[in-house]
């Protein structure tokens, strides 16, 4: 039951965010679609808007001292 070939026509979206500092929230905004992620680093609060679950959104660039270890998802 192995694959004996692998289908690379798998193509994985990616897009990279730009990431802004308001307040206390990390705003990460994707230029490409209308994805937005919120994060407020001091309730650890998370609010993800648009985006698509097949599109993988990196570039998340955390600011110095602020933790990323929150919910991700
Ligand atoms: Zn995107």
């Amino acid at each position: 039951m192995t694959p004996s070939q692998y289908d690379s026509n798998h193509e994985e979206e990616r897009h990279e965010c730009f990431s802004e500092h308001k307040d206390n929230w990390i705003i990460f905004r994707c230029p490409q679609c209308d994805y937005v992620r919120r994060m407020n680093w001091e309730t650890g609060e998370m609010k993800v808007r648009g985006g698509e679950f097949s599109v993988l959104h990196s570039g998340m660039h955390f600011p110095i001292g602020i933790n990323p270890n929150t919910n991700m998802n």
